[in-house]
């Protein structure tokens, strides 16, 4: 049996920070990160549409956004390129979707997070979208409204997750984590913190603790500090059995590529005077599809949110729909935009958003068990990795708080799922 300090269960992108802060902040302990995929990142991180923006209806998740996104920047700035540009967000309301992104607006100007406001007629000169669409056929079909104003979010974008993933992986490796791949968790160890030497311990009324994991081959790890579960949407699978609560469940969530061949379509992506890269910022319409750009590829990514309708179910290799497409967000963008009518994804991928309830992160340690969750991303986990990271590991620490970077002094408790203080957060993608 292998000893280790720390064991991470999950080398997708929060386990992979949890472990560079865990490898800073407590030098020379011995961390093991453990994955049943064959490499970093190959669950829901390289499913991603991997865009990032700071801005959101809650206080905490403009937080988390806010210090992580700062983080990347410098982490280009320093010469890691993550194909990080800030193309801004974009987001066209109609009337109801104005109220709702209110709350955010506000948290914004009190914040200090820039914002700027355009004009129907300045979206369809720059973007060719359709800004009225009432009277429609397909409008009153889709239930579409005019669109009232754009918000364009500046400090927003699209990164590469993989590359992200690749510098946590290589400075963690430089740090001595050691990694094994192939490796898939099958349950955890459990042990009295008072041993009495009868056999069957650990009995219900002793106190335990998660001292280890056993793995499907048969191999057991064990954990002298913590074990960390970083497993995204398998982690209320893998804890179920030992009755922990993740308070997270997956969804499955598809992104369908649509190349932009016609000059019409090309004039979208590559609207003028948005950004500085002139592309078409990262666009989410009322109806709450949206459009990521890719411009090296020529395409949009699609993507769209369904909830009612949609179980909470984990598939292992999920499939995605093209039905799901083809009368779904093939009808929602093109109201807005006529100029894809007809345009068939060139390709497609499906992934699952780890949702709590709260659509904020879970981060903490169950019942003092020396175990650590660090779930519930919901959907937003790449923009806020760092700062997870961050937490995660002053929560395996037993620190009260943390500092974010952009000094930012974060309350560990705030992430529990005992004393949680979070706001609501309307503005899940
Ligand atoms: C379609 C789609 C679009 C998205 N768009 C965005 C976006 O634009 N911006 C954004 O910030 N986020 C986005 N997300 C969300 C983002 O991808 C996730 O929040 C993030 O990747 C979660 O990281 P994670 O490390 O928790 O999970 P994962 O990356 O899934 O990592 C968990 C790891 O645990 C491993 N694991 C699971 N079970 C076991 C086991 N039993 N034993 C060993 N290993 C195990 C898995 O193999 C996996 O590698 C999107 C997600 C999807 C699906």
């Amino acid at each position: 049996m292998s000893e280790y300090d720390y064991i991470i269960v999950g080398a997708g992108i929060i386990g992979l920070t949890t472990a560079y802060y865990l490898s800073k902040w407590d030098k020379g302990s011995r961390i093991l990160v453990v994955d049943k995929g064959p490499g970093p990142a190959s669950g829901d991180t390289s499913k991603s549409a991997a865009a990032f923006r700071v801005f959101f209806t809650s206080r905490i998740n403009m937080y988390l956004a806010r210090s992580s996104v700062s983080f990347y920047e410098e982490i280009q700035r320093n010469g890691f390129d993550l194909s990080l540009r800030r193309v801004g967000y974009l987001f066209m309301a109609d009337k109801r979707k104005m109220e709702e992104l209110k709350p955010g607006l506000e948290l914004a100007d009190k914040l200090g997070l820039e914002y700027k406001v355009i004009e129907p007629a300045e979206l369809k000169e720059k973007l060719g979208v359709r800004v009225e669409v009432e009277g429609t056929e397909e409008a009153e079909i889709l239930d579409a409204k005019d669109i009232v104003a754009g918000i364009l979010i500046p400090q927003a974008g699209t990164l590469m997750p993989d590359k992200l993933a690749t510098y946590y992986y290589e400075k963690t490796r430089e740090a001595g984590v050691q990694y094994e791949f192939d490796t898939k968790v099958t349950g955890f160890i459990l042990e009295p913190r008072k041993p009495i030497g009868i056999e069957g311990e650990p009995f219900p009324w002793q106190d335990k603790r998660v001292s280890g994991i056993i793995t499907e081959n048969g191999r057991e790890f064990k954990a002298r500090k913590k074990v960390i579960v970083a497993a995204g949407a398998w982690t209320p699978y893998l804890l179920e059995p030992i009755g922990v609560d993740s308070f997270s469940r997956p969804k499955k969530r598809q992104i369908f590529v649509v190349k932009a061949e016609t000059d019409e379509q090309r004039r979208v992506l590559f609207a003028k005077g948005l950004n500085e890269f002139g592309v078409a910022p990262m666009m989410i319409l009322p109806n709450m599809a949206y459009m990521r750009p890719a411009p090296e590829e020529v395409s949009f990514w699609t993507g769209y949110s369904d909830d009612i309708g949609r179980p909470y179910t984990l598939e292992e290799e999920p499939v995605p729909e093209e039905r799901f497409y083809t009368y779904t967000i093939h009808p929602l963008i093109s109201v807005y935009f006529p100029q894809f009518e007809g345009v068939k994804p060139s390709s497609m991928w499906a992934g699952h958003y780890d949702l709590s309830p709260d659509k904020q992160p879970v981060v903490c340690e169950a019942d003092s068990s020396d175990l650590v969750i660090a779930a519930g991303t919901s959907g937003s986990g790449i923009l806020k990795a760092d700062a997870i990271g961050r937490i995660a590991a002053a929560v395996a620490l037993g620190w009260d708080t943390v500092e974010l970077y952009d000094g930012t002094v974060f309350h560990t408790k705030w992430l529990s799922y005992r004393e949680r203080q979070v706001d609501k957060e309307y503005l899940v993608i």
